[in-house]
């Protein structure tokens, strides 16, 4: 089988596939051999995700040490988990977008400051205080697979990452989380997109509360909105190869995105109907959607039906009715 990585080799990226403890399984880092030698995220903090990445770099006849800049695509513990040890290591610099600074710089305090406000949006939307509690200690147990790093290089949308052989666009696309960015190299037609863009998943907008943000739910980010928006300007750009934050490469971006926009339609549509049925909170949405859902995973549900409820309101094709602290959705004739 041909290597879907071998035409990004020959730019120059090479993918390094370091394990993960979650369901998405392995997270892709990439190495930019360029001048700084640069690394894209750098995996989870784990001793196992620390040995699968420095044996990639060392099957690249490189090593920790050599890095110069370490470049980071978003928030999620997956990509950022080893950018400190990374850093510390090596004495390279970090760049990410200025939104992402004040989360990784306080990584604990803002990674629990996030968990409060999504068990008051799992309150808020019918998710009982059990279950919330059970999510709680989950999260809590998965916080130590991310660290925090200082950020030495500010990046802001728009901005331009000049390494010797290339130069890479900083674009920002929130959506997938409130900090995603991808980066263009315009000469190449190459997308380095993270999570911003996955072709076996599509990337769930989580609802996660931008940094210095309100911490009433009433007033959460509206992500998958959000995120569609994103998506759109993605697919104006003009690209041949996306590499992705998981999984393989990515051709034909502006149809795989097309299939994104045709999914979150037909599923809006049917969080209609059963709207239309009878007025619901999400987690009986979620419910109906998904059966009885694994309690890790109430948090993803939730988010994915109050993104579609989210384009229904917006479109006014329901109403949220408050009671007592909790929301139902009720179609609008
Ligand atoms: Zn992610």
């Amino acid at each position: 089988m041909p290597d879907a990585f071998a035409p990004a080799a020959e730019a120059g990226i090479h993918r390094l596939a370091i394990p993960t403890p979650f369901a998405v399984g392995r997270v892709n880092v990439y190495l930019i051999e360029d001048e700084p030698l640069t690394l894209v995220d750098a995996g989870p903090n784990s001793g196992r995700s620390l040995d699968a990445l420095q044996r990639g770099l060392g099957e690249l006849d490189h090593a920790i040490e050599d890095i110069g800049l370490v470049i980071v695509t978003h928030q999620h513990i997956d990509h950022i988990g080893l950018v400190d040890i990374v850093a510390t290591h090596s004495g390279a610099d970090v760049a990410a977008i200025d939104v992402l600074v004040p989360f990784i710089e306080n990584y604990s305090e803002t990674a629990a400051g996030e968990d409060e406000f999504a068990a008051r949006i799992m309150l808020r939307h019918g998710i009982s205080g059990d279950v919330v509690d059970a999510l709680r200690s989950v999260s809590n147990a998965f916080r130590a697979w991310g660290a925090r790093a200082d950020v030495s290089r500010v990046l802001r949308d728009g901005d331009t990452i000049e390494l010797r052989d290339r130069t890479l666009e900083v674009c920002f696309r929130p959506g997938h989380s409130p900090t995603d960015t991808v980066f263009y190299d315009a000469d190449r037609r190459l997308l380095v997109a993270a999570d911003h863009l996955i072709r076996h998943i599509s990337s769930n907008p989580l609802i996660a509360r931008p940094p210095g943000a309100s911490d009433d739910p009433a007033e959460r980010p509206q992500s998958l909105a959000i995120y569609l928006e994103s998506l759109a300007r993605t697919r104006e750009m003009e690209v041949e190869l996306v590499l992705p934050g998981h999984g393989d490469p990515i051709t034909g971006h502006r149809a795989l995105i097309d299939e994104r926009f045709e999914f979150h339609r037909g599923r809006a549509e049917k969080i209609r109907e059963l709207i239309a049925e009878r007025s619901r909170t999400a987690y009986e949405l979620a419910q109906a959607l998904w059966g009885n859902i694994a309690v890790t995973q109430a948090y993803l549900t939730l988010s994915e039906v109050l993104g579609h409820t989210d384009l229904l309101l917006n479109a006014g094709r329901v109403r949220e009715v408050e009671d007592d602290g909790v929301v139902r959705f009720e179609a609008v004739a």
